[in-house]
């Protein structure tokens, strides 16, 4: 099926954990009928004293430059069949925003992806580390995440807020109603200005849902939050992955568009029927 749609959320080889050149996620992408194709690769570990530098988690500060020159190089040459845009996804680390900011300040982004992988040194989407989450009371672990999502989404780094319920991926399900934590993240992305991600990575986890939660989307609805869309591609085949049922569920949660970003500039657009 062809899609006349974005894909904001793609990832390269570079990180270490994606595999497939980066033409083949282009060409993927135009196979699939997108008609833009944002490469949203990891934010270089620049957080992380240089003896904890995972290069599995994304690429070294020196190959950075050779990654935005990648995506200038795709841009220039799939021209006449995909708009190609330049991201990053960053991780958000409650005391290091200024840090972040400068470094983001460096590029001329399309759009910047804001999320959390982390709470404190713990990486919890991380299949390694996933003994960490015996180590928490699930209720009380559901509103420290938001909180922190909520803070990123003030920081006002981000132009959408990445996967925004990514504490569920391996299936780990709060207990306790989450219509407040849902109403007030939502809030709080409004008031900010910022995006959410309609991802659909979550759908090849052991989750097996869209991020985020209908629940959440439907409150990001009511509150007036606009929606950015990504697969989380990690693979070319991904780039557009259930793109189709990301827009059946903001159909559902009573979304008629989405937005698109040039150069930091938000353009909403409608929503394919
Ligand atoms: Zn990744
Ligand atoms: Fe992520
Ligand atoms: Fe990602
Ligand atoms: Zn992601």
């Amino acid at each position: 099926m062809k899609l006349p749609l974005v894909d904001y959320h793609v990832h390269t080889a570079r990180c270490g954990h994606a595999t497939g050149a980066m033409e083949r996620y282009v060409e993927h992408a135009i196979e699939a009928g997108l008609t833009e194709l944002g490469f949203s690769d990891h934010l270089f570990m620049y957080w992380l004293p240089s003896d904890r530098r995972d290069p599995e988690l994304g690429m070294a500060e020196w190959e950075h430059d050779f990654y935005i020159e990648d995506v200038e190089r795709c841009r220039a040459r799939y021209a006449a069949d995909v708009a190609i845009r330049l991201s990053t996804e960053a991780d958000f680390i409650p005391g290091h925003e200024r840090e972040l900011e400068a470094i983001l300040r460096r590029y001329d982004w399309d759009y910047v992806i804001g999320s959390v992988h982390f709470l404190d040194d713990w990486g919890f989407d991380d299949a390694r580390y996933l003994a960490g989450f015996e180590r928490w009371d699930i209720d009380a672990l559901y509103a420290r995440y938001f909180d922190v999502v909520g803070c990123s989404a003030e920081s006002g780094l981000f132009d959408t807020i990445g996967h925004a319920d990514l504490v569920k991926k391996f299936g780990h399900r709060p207990a306790r109603d989450q219509s407040e934590a849902y109403a007030r993240l939502a809030s709080r992305c409004a008031k900010a200005g910022v995006c959410v991600e309609v991802n659909t990575a979550g759908l090849r986890k052991p989750v097996g849902e869209i991020y985020p939660h209908p629940a959440l989307l439907r409150a990001c609805r009511a509150a007036g939050v606009p929606v950015t869309l990504g697969s989380d591609a990690h693979a070319p085949a991904e780039v557009a992955a259930d793109l189709a049922a990301a827009v059946h569920l903001l159909h559902a949660a009573g979304y008629e568009k989405y937005v698109q970003y040039a150069r930091r500039n938000r353009t909403a657009v409608r929503l394919p029927a």
